[in-house]
């Protein structure tokens, strides 16, 4: 049978860090820490398999695991000679949850257990504090009737609002020990009335309901939510911590704190973190109190009037933490986010785990940690996670615009954030589910505002430091944060704030500088990110891991430009059509259409021509030097009709014929289902007139850019939507004829590539026939996968959503390919592709080419390159890297 608790303490632990799926982290760090001679409070640790045996057997704690507890108990009472449920000597412990990787605050914690009307005046005896010992008793009541019977806070507020009122209390610090033992009462009375049960006196009763809890804890909403948020498997479950109690609110000679060993939210290398004398671990997190440094004021950049540091209150501890602190993270050769807490001046840790950071934060923490020899490149390329370089690319507000500065708060995450002012998170649900940029205003945040504040483009709060759980959840994704803004006076049923004179209303624009925590009137104009040195250094060793190329889906000269400077090798797609768009091009465009003949419409197309011309000029000219594959006309011929009758008079007008002749070309052109319907290579084979522009339209800017600006040139043109050789072979003749007068007419050499997509089933499973007539292949995963499935890339959003909730997708196919089913289709593409011609180029242009696991895929099956959109580039070329890296590993 296997091992259901793992004991802690004495300097000696049975577990040890690398036993995170078994003890979850915080158990494992627990006991890696106590091997390393660091002072813990002992405890012990029951297994994740134990919380998935607890749902198997119908939520029920085992007789086995009953016994393994008890007897971790006694041990946990020898290491401290206390006992517990003593009248005299009692032991506390709290019991907490540790999923595999942290999930801060989605579980359930409970403290000072073991509590009762007996034990309660023993720790007034031994704390020597009666004040303490019913406060912590009141703590208990208020913490385990809502984690276990589900009793709600408020119900406890109001009886403790309604005494402060009555006994003209301003602060909780002015109640006595009398005053908690009453409101002890009135708590357990209120659990009575409100649950219909009474709280239970046995602490060992108390236990099993924790433990309990706590398991249950695992399948929570909030925990669930987080979970998908943050792609955590549901089988993994939850540890249980049970640990003896240390009080950081015995007195003035107690703390407790937060501390991370490298900034958090820049990544600088110093040691950062806030504490708060006589209080408890929550108080800190929970925001309630702002708390104070935990250096001495000057050295951390927001603790300028601040003056009670930890520093100067706690010196011996300080010194102690200090060389605990560095001894952690030499260990862990990563940055650590620890928790302590000083009971009589005695210093205990908590917790350790690697600290959540900002991609500033973790490009410069990982680059500084190669130069301090903690770690090599290779793992430092696995210290950022791809997606969250996104962060790092887009806008911050322009410095030189206008601000109106109404306040400032800590600046928690970086990064600029604009939208309207909502003050529940149900809100900015549905306001962002209507496409609005909304920022959260909160007081302070909780677990149960995670959705809230994932749909929010940045969060404001009024209270709480840089450790609180909005600062925390909001670095870990990525958002731009405010907290602990003092000066705001927020109503939140009145759905508006007050400060410094202004008053916002819910609905209302507000600006936020995550970075230097201004909270700013209306919208403020934004500029390109500047990137620090650490990420050019760290993108540099990117570029040296990885095989596979990146390159940009770009249909504009400022998007090929934007990409370009994130470092795309070329352009992997453009779309032409998206060109036929602007406003001063669609009547020509429609004239094409909705021409009645070939002459018609050649005079259209004359009309078009110049303006494609230029626009391919400038994309050239912007990519000197690189691949440029820009695809010919795709989608259906209808997505380009007007929609008024005045629109369609106009084209009658443009094109001289009657209104009644264009209305019913118009008609012919409806389809039931265009997306299978005329389009791709159908309409280059039904129009052949379409192409042609198109491709003297291409050739004609590149040897004009080649000839008269020197610029490098490497077209390669591509053939949309082909499912038969014969179409492919049809239209390169085509382009062939076209590239050959333009080269000729011209005077200049310009080497072109003719290829084709591999979008449709068809074309994967015929590739060999195929790929005679192309020079490259590149793969539209978008159509790719709406063909394999049979699902609508417009419409499936309506219900791949359940299929994903009900397990029967991993994932949506068309954000992660689907490996199975479409990856084994472009696996035989590029077989038979190859098997034609050893040396063809094959690429993928889909969604897919930005999307880390499908980047990996591809790296695995030998693709040549990736192609995705211009702020994706980053992501896509360190998932590259780290999936060459993973492939030399193994
Ligand atoms: C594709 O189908 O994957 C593709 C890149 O083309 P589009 O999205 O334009 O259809
Ligand atoms: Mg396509």
């Amino acid at each position: 049978m296997s091992k259901n608790v793992y004991f802690f303490g004495n300097g000696k632990a049975e577990g040890k860090g690398k036993m995170k799926n078994l003890l979850g982290g915080k158990g494992a760090n627990l006991a890696e820490m106590t091997n390393l001679g660091i002072p813990v409070p002992p405890g012990f640790t029951i297994t994740t398999d134990c919380c998935l045996d607890y749902f198997k057997n119908k939520k029920k704690v085992s007789k086995n695991l009953k016994e393994d507890v008890l007897k971790n108990l006694k041990k946990v009472e020898k290491a401290l000679g206390k006992k517990f449920g003593d009248k005299k000597n009692p032991l506390l412990v709290s019991v907490r949850s540790g999923a595999r990787v942290s999930m801060p605050g989605m579980m359930d914690t409970i403290l000072n257990l073991g509590l009762n009307d007996e034990t309660v005046e023993g720790l007034a005896k031994q704390s020597g504090d009666e004040r303490f010992a019913y406060d912590s008793f009141r703590r208990f009541i208020q913490m385990y009737s809502n984690v276990v019977l589900g009793v709600e806070h408020v119900h406890f507020e109001h009886i403790l609002e309604a005494y402060k009122d009555k006994r003209g209390y301003h602060l909780d610090t002015e109640l006595q020990a009398d005053d908690w033992k009453i409101i002890v009462e009135r708590y357990k009375a209120k659990v009575v009335e409100v649950s219909g049960k009474s709280f239970p006196v046995k602490p060992i009763n108390q236990l099993w309901g924790a433990v309990g809890a706590v398991f249950d804890s695992w399948m929570n909403k909030r925990a669930i939510d987080y979970r998908r948020i943050n792609n955590i498997a549901d089988s993994w479950g939850t540890a249980v911590n049970i640990q003896s109690m240390v009080f950081g609110n015995m007195g003035d000679d107690c703390a407790t704190g937060v501390a991370f060993t490298r900034d958090p939210s820049t990544g600088q290398k110093i040691f950062f973190g806030e504490f708060l004398p006589n209080a408890q671990g929550e108080d800190v997190v929970a925001g309630i109190r702002t708390p104070y440094p935990i250096r001495k004021a000057g050295k951390d950049p927001q603790d300028k009037d601040k003056k009670i540091s930890m520093e100067e209150t706690f010196p011996k501890c300080y010194k102690e933490l200090v060389k605990i602190y560095h001894k952690l993270e030499a260990h862990y050769r990563d940055m650590q986010d620890i928790e302590f807490t000083v009971e009589n001046n005695r210093l205990w840790m908590l917790q350790t785990r690697n600290g959540k950071r900002t991609a500033q934060a973790a490009i410069r923490i990982a680059v500084e940690m190669v130069k301090e020899k903690l770690i090599s490149k290779e793992e430092a390329i696995f210290r950022v996670v791809p997606e969250q370089l996104d962060q790092l690319l887009h806008p911050t507000l322009d410095p030189t615009a206008k601000k109106e500065v109404i306040a400032n708060g800590l600046p928690a995450s970086p990064g600029a954030a604009t939208g309207k002012v909502v003050f529940d998170s149900e809100e900015a649900m549905e306001e962002s589910g209507k496409g609005n940029k909304v920022i959260l205003v909160r007081l302070e945040t909780s677990p149960e505002d995670i959705h809230g504040m994932n749909v929010s483009e940045g969060i404001l709060t009024a209270r709480g430091g840089m450790t609180s759980h909005a600062a925390v959840v909001a670095r870990g994704m990525g958002k731009c944060c405010i907290v602990g803004c003092g000066s705001l006076h927020i109503d939140e049923p009145g759905k508006k704030f007050e400060v410094n004179g202004v008053t916002i209303k819910e609905g209302d624009w507000l600006t936020l500088d995550g970075t230097t925590g201004q909270v700013i009137l209306g919208q403020v104009a934004t500029v390109k990110p500047k990137l620090s040195k650490e990420y050019d250094q760290f993108m540099k060793w990117v570029d040296k891991y990885r095989k596979l190329k990146v390159r940009t889906n770009a249909d504009t000269p400022v998007d090929a430009k934007t990409a370009r400077s994130f470092g795309a090798e070329g352009i992997g797609l453009c779309r032409t059509e998206h060109m036929f768009f602007a406003e001063d091009r669609i009547q020509a465009v429609r004239e094409m259409i909705l021409a009645v003949d070939l002459e018609a419409r050649e005079k259209a197309l004359k009309k078009i021509l110049p303006m494609q011309k230029s626009d391919f000029k400038k994309i050239f000219t912007e990519m000197n030097g690189l691949p440029v594959t820009i695809r010919l006309l795709d989608p259906p011929l209808h997505e380009f009709l007007p929609h008024t009758t005045e629109e369609l008079e106009q084209v009658a007008k443009g094109l001289g014929v009657s209104f009644k002749i264009i209305k019913e070309k118009y008609e012919s052109l409806k389809e039931f289902n265009p997306m299978l319907g005329h389009r791709g290579v159908r309409l280059g084979v039904s129009f052949p007139e379409i192409y042609d522009m198109q491709v003297r339209a291409i050739m004609e800017a590149a040897c004009d850019v080649k000839k008269n600006k020197g610029i490098k040139v490497a077209p390669e043109i591509m053939i949309p939507l082909v499912g038969l050789s014969r179409e492919l072979k049809m239209m390169r003749e085509n382009v062939d004829i076209i590239c050959s007068q333009v080269i000729k007419e011209k005077g200049v050499k310009v080497k072109y590539l003719v290829g084709t997509m591999i979008e449709l089933p068809r074309a994967a499973l015929t590739a060999d026939e195929i790929a005679k007539h192309a020079d490259f292949f590149s793969c539209g995963t978008n159509d790719l996968t709406q063909t394999t499935f049979g699902l609508s890339r417009d419409d499936s959003q309506k219900f791949i959503p359940t299929y994903v909730e009900k397990k029967i997708l991993a994932q949506d196919p068309f954000v992660s390919l689907d490996q199975n089913g479409v990856g084994e289709l472009i696996k035989i593409g590029l077989k038979k592709g190859h098997k034609t011609k050893p040396l063809l180029k094959v690429g993928i242009c889909g969604e897919h080419g930005g999307d880390p696991k499908s980047v990996e895929f591809c790296h695995d099956i030998n693709l040549n390159y990736v192609s995705c959109s211009p702020y994706r580039v980053p992501i896509a070329k360190l998932s590259a890297a780290m999936a060459a890296l993973r492939k030399t590993k193994h």
